[in-house]
């Protein structure tokens, strides 16, 4: 039969507050185990949480980056379970009234996934095997959590990778979190039930837990579909459950039945006080937040003239889209800019956390300075970028590498004798291009183009080399 999936996430995302939740211990990633704690954050009898105001503060932003409404009172809960990665035997979040509520992401294909709800809550320790013991790390405990529940809106593989990716961009543009998912800073619970085409209700979900890679979730979630597909198709149920996704054997194997919440004995945190936002608050906040990714990329597209493809490309790190903006400030043609820095800078700032930090040596006005001059005519394009590669390569400005004779231009005249002497001094070269080969015309323009130091047009160039050679 053919079914259809519905999938709702659970992303676990951790703030980037300089101390914890609840004490003033550092959130820094890793240290020697058991180093970034104190007698609240691994819950020793007698001491008192105090909630970290940052963290209020930075989940306001998510939910109203996520289109979230938020609860102008709210609560913290205790969410009761024995396991040792939990010292207090209770991890304090949020039950039943959360900070933000009915936001949504949209998708590129226009579709919108609804969330639910975003909470805060603490992050336990971390349980570490060795040598056939296990060990518990409290570093991570007590470190801010939100977590942004979706609604089951999710129909594909796609749109589950898609609405990550929008989080994480999101997330990162507001600076509440680098969500890294290699470092565990962004974490997803997939949820996955499957449904014959056209039923309506839902069919039984299980829980795919801790994803922290797009490469595994995608996988997981293929191997869970075609499980559950396998299981319905031979008539057998599917069994509500908590899995965890094994790498090496790519397939989903049982933790544990699923909980409810009647299992976790929720009832009030008695040690914190109600936390209160006042409108005007978040009004604060909402007008301090800066540009978000879609609202950028219309603008790039319908303001700037980018094409699409360049745009995403842009919009995708905070750093290079504010970047891109100081260098094409004034500038004619925007795409100019956009071309320098997705061909020329890009190849030099190659992955993902490079990109992030966009660390280059040249501030954007040097480019900027750089295409204005392509935008007056006094450089071609050639110029353009050999330049930039010397201003990259040293960090210093185009004054630097361009002289008043670049700026000059060249002179008809010149130009001539420079394509002459291109054709007398490559005689095969010529033969070559009458005899069909149309290569032989670019090594005879590299010629002119390397003896006039970059400053000829290579269209008028090539024109001109031609019509000598057919004269
Ligand atoms: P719990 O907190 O017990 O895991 P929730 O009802 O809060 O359960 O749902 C958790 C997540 O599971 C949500 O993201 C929700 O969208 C998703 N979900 C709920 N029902 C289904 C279903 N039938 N199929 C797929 N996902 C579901
Ligand atoms: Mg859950
Ligand atoms: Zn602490």
């Amino acid at each position: 039969m053919k079914y259809e999936l519905v999938s709702g996430l659970e992303t676990h995302v951790e703030l980037a507050t300089n101390t914890k939740i609840f004490c003033s211990c550092t959130t820094e990633f890793g240290g020697d185990q058991n180093t970034h704690c104190c007698p609240i954050c691994i819950g020793l009898p007698g001491t008192l949480p105090k909630l970290n105001q940052k963290v209020v503060d930075y989940a306001i932003m998510a939910g109203l980056a996520t289109n979230c409404e938020i609860s102008p009172i709210s609560k913290m809960d205790r969410k009761n379970y024995c396991y040792p990665d939990l010292p207090k035997a209770y991890q304090i979040s949020q039950y039943d009234m959360p900070l933000c509520k009915n936001g949504y992401i949209e998708l590129s294909n226009g579709r919108k996934i609804g969330i639910t709800r975003i909470h805060i809550e603490e992050d336990a320790g971390k349980l570490v095997h060795q040598r056939g013991n296990t060990y518990v790390d409290y570093n991570r405990g007590g470190v801010p959590l939100i977590e942004i529940v979706s609604e089951p809106d999710i129909r594909s593989v796609e749109e589950a990778r898609e609405y990550v990716e929008k989080l994480q961009m999101i997330m990162r543009y507001i600076g509440v979190s680098d969500c890294k998912m290699q470092e565990g800073s962004l974490r997803c619970d997939v949820n996955i039930s499957l449904r014959p085409v056209g039923q309506k209700e839902f069919g039984t979900r299980t829980e795919i837990k801790n994803m922290n890679s797009f490469t595994f979730m995608e996988k997981a979630m293929k191997y869970e579909i075609s499980r559950q597909a396998d299981l319905l198709d031979s008539g057998q149920p599917v069994v509500q459950e908590t899995l965890r996704y094994i790498v090496e054997e790519d397939r989903t194997e049982s933790m544990r039945g699923k909980e409810d919440a009647n299992d976790y004995r929720y009832f009030r945190e008695p040690d914190l006080v109600t936390i209160e936002v006042p409108a005007e608050k978040v009004e604060k906040f909402r007008a301090a937040l800066p540009e978000l990714p879609d609202p950028k990329r219309h603008r790039y597209i319908e303001q700037l003239g980018l094409p699409e493809p360049d745009a995403n490309l842009l919009v995708k790190y905070r750093k290079v889209a504010e970047f891109f903006e100081a260098a094409s400030d004034g500038v004619k043609n925007p795409k100019n800019v956009a071309n320098c820095i997705i061909g020329q800078i890009f190849r030099r700032v190659e992955n993902e956390a490079q990109k992030e930090a966009f660390e280059i040596s040249i501030p954007p006005e040097y480019l900027r300075d750089l295409v204005l001059l392509l935008d007056s005519g006094k450089i071609k394009m050639n110029l353009l970028k050999s330049t930039l590669e010397k201003m990259l390569d040293s960090g210093k400005p185009a004054s630097e590498f361009i002289s008043e004779n670049d700026l000059a231009g060249i002179d008809p005249d010149t130009l001539k004798t420079l394509c002459t002497q291109a054709l007398e001094q490559n005689p095969n070269a010529v033969s070559d291009y009458l005899g069909g080969k149309e290569k032989a015309l670019k090594s005879l323009l590299g010629h002119v183009m390397k003896n006039s130091r970059g400053r000829a047009d290579a269209m008028e160039a090539e024109q001109l080399l031609i019509a000598l050679i057919r004269s």
